[in-house]
């Protein structure tokens, strides 16, 4: 599955998010309840108001909804990248996800310490940023040489690498991290990087952690990580987690209430585990029958075989082709029956590539 990291200064308020994340998911997807995979690492489902259309259409028993893994990643201190604190193990987890949820604390509490001493939230990303890109730094030095020689006596695949590494070794030195170089890669140099699994190339999402009475709003604070954001090519989002505590205690009943009164349309957490998606450049395709209407994740780009895959191994192994219907035809004409009357069920191959919403349905050799 697919990982977001959550990382972030001491009490900023990430495993306040953390729990409730996975509390809340547990509500939502009565069928798919969350589970500890292992210590601070959740797959929560992600909620897609499309999912109910479908099972409505589809007559389906059930819904399953896709999932995505949040992982809490805690022991960031100034001096990871020199091993202070937890850093060795901090950098190892981070390595290991595909994206990172960077918590930023943008409230003011007097009893909350704040490690540096003062509410900066884009002056904390950078402490955070900093860490990272030292590691890289230290990561690359360490290889290019390596690299460096290989490539002069032409061996094809460090030739190939060598001049990616030498742009990383340029912009972190500078005070740059890796994800600034992507805007200017084409997709072969893209896949270089990716190779590299730098901390510093993977895609960022900040979270401003807001009181209680800014989060409809935003604040000073957070409206300094969406410039910041901005500049980066980045995104941010405005949660309160104290708000988002107090919703996954709450019985379903009485959530709807509460985020009336607290000025809001729909939990934080929700907008935060599908920014996460969109992060990730997932995008969703459904599958409908009598039993369940579910929700599968793939890449953007991804083709009609290696969705099939998502399902099973065997259906990318063996796949012959994918009834496909557009959601929109789906809805609109009242399901597969009808859609395939209308001719709007078309029969796909090996080189689909899949839309953002597709019923489909493989029909495969076993
Ligand atoms: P972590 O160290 O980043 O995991 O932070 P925690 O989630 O443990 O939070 C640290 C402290 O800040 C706890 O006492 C939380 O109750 C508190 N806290 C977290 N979010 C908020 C918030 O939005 N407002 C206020 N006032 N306190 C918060």
């Amino acid at each position: 599955g697919f990982r977001c990291g959550i990382v972030g200064l001491p009490n900023v308020g990430k495993s306040t998010l953390f729990n409730a994340l996975t509390k809340t998911a547990a509500a939502q997807a009565a069928n798919y309840p969350f589970c500890t995979i292992e210590p601070n690492t959740g797959d929560v489902g992600v909620p897609d108001a499309r999912l109910k259309d479908i099972a409505a259409i589809a007559k389906s028993a059930q819904i399953v909804p896709t999932r995505i893994t949040f992982v809490d990643i805690a022991g960031l201190v100034r001096g990871a990248s020199k091993g202070e604190g937890l850093g060795n193990q901090f950098l190892a987890n981070i390595r290991e996800v595909d994206a990172i949820v960077h918590v930023l604390r943008c409230f003011e509490d007097d009893d909350i310490t704040h490690v540096e001493g003062r509410i900066d939230p884009v002056a904390d990303a950078e402490t955070v940023e900093t860490e990272l890109m030292l590691a890289d730094l230290e990561s690359i030095e360490r290889r290019i040489v390596a690299t460096r020689k290989k490539a002069a006596s032409k061996d094809k695949e460090s030739m190939a690498q060598l001049p990616v590494m030498e742009a990383v070794l340029a912009k972190l030195q500078n005070g740059e991290p890796a994800r600034t170089l992507l805007a200017g890669f084409d997709a072969e140099e893209a896949r270089e990087l990716r190779g590299l699994n730098l901390l510093t190339s993977k895609p960022v999402l900040y979270v401003c952690n807001v009181a209680e009475a800014d989060a409809a709003t935003g604040n000073r604070y957070s409206e300094a990580v969406a410039a910041m954001a901005a500049r980066q090519g980045a995104r941010s989002v405005v949660i309160s987690a104290a708000i988002e505590a107090e919703i996954a205690q709450l019985p379903e009943g009485e959530v709807g209430e509460y985020l009336e009164a607290m000025g809001l349309d729909e939990p934080g957490l929700d907008r935060l585990i599908r920014a996460g998606y969109e992060l990730l450049n997932l995008i969703t395709y459904f599958t409908a029958g009598p039993k369940e209407t579910r929700a599968w994740t793939v890449r953007r780009g991804a083709k009609a075989p290696q969705a099939a895959g998502v399902i099973h191994t065997d259906f990318e192994k063996g796949f012959i082709r994918a009834q496909t219907i557009a959601l929109a035809d789906y809805v609109s004409l009242g399901g597969e029956v009808a859609a395939k009357e209308a001719g709007r069920a078309r029969d796909e191959g090996k080189e689909y590539v899949v839309q953002d919403g597709d019923v489909m349905m493989f029909k495969f050799n076993v």
